[in-house]
């Protein structure tokens, strides 16, 4: 039987935290490493090795088949891209999601990070996708519902911006199993959809292509694209809902604090 959406109780929210730490620590190394001429697959063993020296293991790792700890998505890569040999360049956008499993619970978070010298209009599309990040998370308070959140992300990136939001790929609960329910899509109308409780964590993670919001699966099966092959951006937390305003259980600072240190990578 389906089951319905899980409140987490104080000592589960102790335990996704520690979860979402090590997902964020883990994505601050690659904040660190991050460089043209480096590959995907050199940042997926650190990150895989990071994960279990700290009693963790890749929730990705295995999941549905899937080959590796992270999903490295670059430049019209949307999510679910599989680390490879191939050099990251000048110039790249890279999409780092990760999850963690450990004691449990499933840690999940992503970054999207600029390489050297990106294009100001991409840059423009990144921070537009981050700060949707947070107009979601503000919406996400208990007496709210999924919809308000949805809205909130495509209003600004879709309707006020012009951006593409991804339809077929959307945020979710997150617990015991790395995909729960609610479905928190990233396009949708206000005051529709389940209604957030307090104890309810979710991951919201607005997934935003700089032209259509159409895609496509490479042949590797796994690999979503922008149709017209122009960038996509895609920033993710994991929060618990409270009253008055959720609380991140991932942490976006640590991952900012390795950008400001690494000067082949360009700030928001
Ligand atoms: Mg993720
Ligand atoms: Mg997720």
């Amino acid at each position: 039987m389906a089951k319905g959406i899980i409140i987490k109780t104080e000592e589960e929210i102790e335990l996704l935290r520690k979860s979402d730490l090590l997902v964020s620590k883990t994505l601050s190394l690659m904040g660190e490493m991050l460089k043209p001429g480096i590959s995907g697959k050199e940042l997926d063993e650190k990150a895989e090795e990071l994960i279990r020296d700290h009693g963790g293991v890749p929730s990705f790792k295995g999941y549905q088949g899937f080959p590796a700890t992270l999903c490295i998505s670059i430049n019209e890569a949307v999510v679910h891209g599989i680390p490879n040999k191939m050099e990251i360049k000048d110039g790249d956008v890279v999409s780092i999601d990760c999850g963690v499993y450990m004691n449990g619970f499933h840690g999940d978070a992503a970054y999207t990070f600029a390489i050297g010298d990106v294009d100001e209009r991409i840059m423009k599309l990144l921070r537009a996708t981050n700060k949707s990040l947070y107009l979601g998370i503000e919406q996400a308070v208990a007496g709210n519902r999924v919809g308000d959140i949805s809205y909130a992300i495509q209003y600004y990136t879709e309707k006020q911006l012009g951006y593409g939001v991804v339809r077929e790929l959307v945020g979710h609960g997150v617990g015991r199993d790395l995909h729960e329910k609610p479905e928190v899509p990233n396009f949708g109308r206000r005051g529709r959809g389940p209604v957030l409780k307090e104890g309810m964590t979710i991951a919201i993670e607005p997934m935003i292509n700089m032209g259509t919001k159409r895609v496509s699966v490479l042949e590797d099966g796994w690999t979503i694209v922008t149709r017209d092959r122009k960038p996509s951006a895609h920033y993710e937390h994991s929060v618990v809902i409270r009253k008055n305003k959720a609380e991140l259980l991932s942490n976006h600072e640590i991952i900012e604090e390795s950008i400001k240190n690494n000067a082949n990578i360009k700030q928001l």
